[in-house]
């Protein structure tokens, strides 16, 4: 069994990677690796969140492990929010106040496009290697669904009609900007041996 070490507390977002893996292969965030361990997101951007993010924890655990940084991006609003989507209401804000932040942006506004963004930074043997995946679609009227996390209640990916919170976690763990990212990074580690 190869096990890898992934950078983060996300208990959504871990058992997201943990069902899109292949078999032989066993994830471990921080918690289960014994690891307590906030990390401020301090960049500005996916890249540099997620790279600060490995690094920290390679250096504390002496392992190779990823870590991921992700966010929405809105057309409209110029790619807000962005690498701040967890904070976009502000910094104690709940995934509620988020979302009901970014219906209140776009109210009366058309143009409702937006795209979900992964950034894998994978650290391996003291290299860094990225691995990005994204979803395009758009932005809802109201909130719909009740599955997932985050904005997936307001987000309608192209040529779908449901929400990724309307969908089964197998229909979206099968789309998403997480797996786009996560089926790079598992072809890279299969094609060269690591
Ligand atoms: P993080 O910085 O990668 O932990 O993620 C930032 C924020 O982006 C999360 O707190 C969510 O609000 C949002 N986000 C990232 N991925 C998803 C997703 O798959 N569905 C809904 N929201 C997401």
């Amino acid at each position: 069994m190869r096990e890898l070490l992934f950078c983060s507390n996300n208990i959504h977002k871990t058992e997201e990677i943990r069902k899109m893996l292949p078999v032989g292969y066993k994830l471990m965030n921080l918690k289960e690796a014994g690891m307590n361990l906030e990390i401020a997101e301090t960049g500005v951007t996916f890249e540099e969140n997620a790279l600060l993010k490995a690094k920290t924890v390679a250096e504390k655990m002496k392992k190779d492990c990823f870590a991921d940084d992700s966010g929405l991006c809105v057309d409209f609003l110029h790619g807000d929010p962005g690498v701040y989507s967890a904070r976009y209401a502000g910094d104690k804000a709940t995934d509620a106040d988020n979302r009901k932040k970014l219906l209140h942006e776009l109210s009366n506004e058309n143009n409702r496009s937006a795209y979900f963004i992964t950034v894998i930074c994978l650290l391996l043997k003291s290299k860094v290697y990225y691995f990005e995946g994204r979803i395009s679609g758009r932005i809802t009227e109201n909130e719909r669904g009740e599955g997932g996390f985050g904005y997936d209640r307001i987000f309608v990916p192209e040529n779908y009609d449901k929400t990724f919170a309307e969908m089964t976690p197998e229909e979206k763990n099968k789309i998403s900007h997480r797996y786009i990212a996560l089926q790079k990074m598992m072809l890279f580690l299969k094609t060269t041996g690591s």
